[in-house]
């Protein structure tokens, strides 16, 4: 059985927060596979979304680059959101019998997991594996399989939009790639 870790976010834009995340897990969790999972629309962030769900994903696949092991998943852009997490589970054991999945987890994303569409099944469906991160308290939960450390960055998303629109540069917050897809698409310059 192959083990592959999923892990899933708005990525509006992806960060070194969330690369740095995705390496420590492979490590920890010794991967076979890890995919980032952009949402078309992330249920708890509706409406809220400020690049398109194809640049977001563009923007995945621009930073992981030819990153052995690493993969985007483009299964939630593939059909219309809001995206549900088990419902993602279902497609992927349907397409990937012999794969077993990983949802991975910082703390902020894991104290929401009660408020997600059919938690139970997302339980039955996969292993759930949370790490630290800055700023959000630890999560209690006894259904997590396992918890793992990852460098601390306190990188956000909603940080890195203000950011540009402020003026600001981003540089060294997002692979240099992401940033000039940024620049190059007019992305995030009036979205605080
Ligand atoms: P936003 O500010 O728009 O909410 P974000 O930076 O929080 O964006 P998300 O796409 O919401 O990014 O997060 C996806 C996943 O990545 C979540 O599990 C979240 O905990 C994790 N994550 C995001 N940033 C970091 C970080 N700096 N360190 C560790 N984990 C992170
Ligand atoms: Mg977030």
């Amino acid at each position: 059985m192959s083990l592959v870790g999923l892990l899933g976010g708005s990525f509006d834009p992806i960060h070194h927060g969330h690369l740095i995340a995705a390496t420590a897990a492979a490590e920890a969790l010794g991967l076979d596979e890890l995919r980032l999972v952009p949402a078309v629309e992330q249920p708890l962030k509706a409406g809220r979304h400020a690049a398109s769900a194809g640049q977001r994903a563009d923007m995945v696949a621009l930073a992981i680059g030819g990153r052995d092991g690493f993969t985007l998943e483009r299964c939630e852009l593939d059909r219309p959101g809001p995206s549900y997490t088990v419902d993602t589970l279902r497609l992927l054991h349907e397409r990937d019998p012999g794969a077993d999945f990983v949802v991975l987890l910082g703390a902020d994303a894991a104290a929401e997991l009660p408020h997600w569409r059919e938690p139970d099944e997302v339980l039955r469906l996969a292993r759930v594996a949370v790490f630290g991160r800055p700023g959000a308290p630890q999560v209690d939960d006894p259904a997590v399989w396992r918890r793992f450390a990852v460098p601390a960055l306190e990188i956000s998303a909603t940080a890195i939009r203000e950011r540009v629109a402020t003026g600001r540069s981003i540089r060294y917050w997002v692979p240099d790639a992401v940033s000039d897809y940024i620049a190059r698409h007019s992305l995030y310059l009036s979205h605080v």
